[in-house]
């Protein structure tokens, strides 16, 4: 195992104060939140591995983009600067801003979908993008490889697809009901797994055997690109962007949620290869929908800082330095014996709670109950991704049974340092070594739909 880890590519010129609770007050403010991390107030969190979405932190270039912001609400200079960006990295002919990923989503997915039945099959749908494929009137059908699921084995590439299996269900379903084929890149909800070129090169050409669009859903295309280099024989001299670039020849679609590669803390990018007419649909669409095509939703100084963060995301050092640091605190919980999705992703450190503790059954949440001790222990904000958040099944109501329990330790991009990863990991192992003791959570209030954001929770006696 390779135990060199980059130190920070940057210092640090601006700081912001983080308060340290006590325990008693921890107890105290968990209780008022209904046991649900989700409904504390951040300043009562100490370090806040929540999500990676739009929570980096921005460079000096970048804080100085937002100075030359132009407003204008039509064809300001800022969108012309970010329009020369996204078509030098992907070489597409076309480009909108969004708000932000779900903007782009809502844009292009309901163009691609034009009669009933029909599907997008990805390797694996990030929930907003599940949300929009079944608003648009489709079906989200997920392939990825089994390994994705087998969370302590290493395979390189665990977010790649299944390649047979996606040859079948276009087969199996019509090649006519396929509305595209998505390349989540990376796979986020495994995980922040990256996709091989060669598994993407494939999914690629079947789609292309049987005239189906391609779309990469690329959040993360950068930090994909640098485990392609690290770990993708004939990859090791190419640059990120060559990398990168190979990536987007492969597709039709490009969409982004630029609050994550993007080092952004809001936007979106729809880039469409060469398909005018899909173009011009999104293009009219987007009026309404985000706003005028040359801001889609977005502030002129929003453009220009995600001008210059597209740019800073493909530095080299700058990846080697969050990839090492994510696999820093995967490689610290694993020496202590903590069950972990292995090898690490790219944007955070996936607990494995069914094996944390076995003794809580799903339908009390055995990984909220991580995530809840863990507060309690150190003032660390982590998030449930399992049964909780998967929620009851339409049709009989009952809780599903989610294969996998895990809790979500996502690193926030150039935000904290090496030392609060030994915080989160002596905290982490703190509450592994007293697991027996943990207590699942029952329902005090459940909304009807995504509970897992306004639930209030108690523990079980
Ligand atoms: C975050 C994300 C989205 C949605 O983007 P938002 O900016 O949160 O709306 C879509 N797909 C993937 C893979 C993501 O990680």
């Amino acid at each position: 195992m390779d135990k060199h880890y980059m130190a920070e590519p940057y210092r640090i010129k601006m700081v912001e104060m983080i308060k340290q609770t006590t325990k008693r007050e921890r107890v105290k403010l968990l209780e008022d939140a209904g046991y649900n991390p989700f409904s504390l107030r951040s300043e009562d969190v100490y370090i806040d591995l929540l999500t990676d979405s739009g929570t980096g932190a921005m460079s000096q270039e970048q804080w100085a983009a937002l100075m030359r912001g132009d407003e204008a609400y039509a064809g300001s200079k800022s969108f012309y600067r970010l329009d020369r960006v996204v078509k030098h990295i992907t070489q597409y002919k076309y480009f909108i801003p969004t708000h932000q990923g779900r903007g782009a989503e809502q844009i292009v997915l309901p163009q691609l979908v034009d009669k009933k039945g029909m599907f997008f099959i990805s390797n694996m749908h990030f929930d907003t993008t599940r949300a929009h494929v079944e608003l648009a009137g489709a079906r989200a059908i997920d392939c990825v490889i089994d390994a994705c699921f087998e969370t302590g084995t290493y395979h390189p590439f665990k977010g790649n697809f299944d390649i047979d299996r996606l040859e079948k269900i276009i087969i199996e379903k019509g090649k006519e009901n396929i509305a595209g084929v998505i390349l989540t890149v990376t796979n986020n909800s495994a995980g922040g797994q990256p996709v091989s070129m060669e598994n993407l090169h494939a999914a690629s050409a079947v789609a292309k055997k049987y005239d189906i669009p391609v779309i990469i859903d690329g959040a993360r295309y950068a930090e994909n690109a640098y485990f392609v280099k690290q770990r993708e024989a004939g990859y090791e001299k190419k640059s990120i962007l060559e990398i990168s670039q190979e990536l987007f020849a492969l597709a039709d679609i490009f969409l982004m949620s630029a609050k994550k590669d993007g080092l952004s803390n809001i936007g979106g990018i729809i880039a469409i290869k060469d398909n005018t007419e899909l173009f011009e649909k999104c293009r009219t669409y987007v009026v309404p929908m985000e706003g005028f095509p040359t801001y889609g939703g977005l502030s002129g100084r929003d453009m220009d800082a995600l001008a210059v963060g597209l740019q800073e995301a493909l530095e080299e050092d700058y990846l080697r330095h969050r990839l090492d640091q994510v696999r820093y605190l995967g490689d610290r919980l694993r020496d202590a014996g903590v069950p972990i999705q292995y090898p690490v992703g790219g944007h955070a450190v996936f607990v494995d709670c069914k094996a944390f503790a076995p003794h809580i059954p799903f339908d009390q949440f055995p990984a909220q109950s991580v995530v809840n001790e863990l507060y309690l222990e150190a003032g660390i904000r982590a998030v449930e991704i399992g049964s909780f958040l998967l929620g009851r099944d339409p049709d009989t109501k009952e809780n599903l049974k989610s294969p996998l329990e895990l809790m979500r330790l996502t690193i926030p991009r150039r935000t904290y340092t090496y030392a609060h990863m030994d915080v989160v990991a002596d905290a982490v192992i703190a509450v592994y070594q007293r697991r027996n003791q943990l207590k699942g959570v029952a329902f005090d209030y459940e909304p009807p739909v995504l509970r897992h954001f306004t639930a209030r929770l108690k523990p079980v006696k």
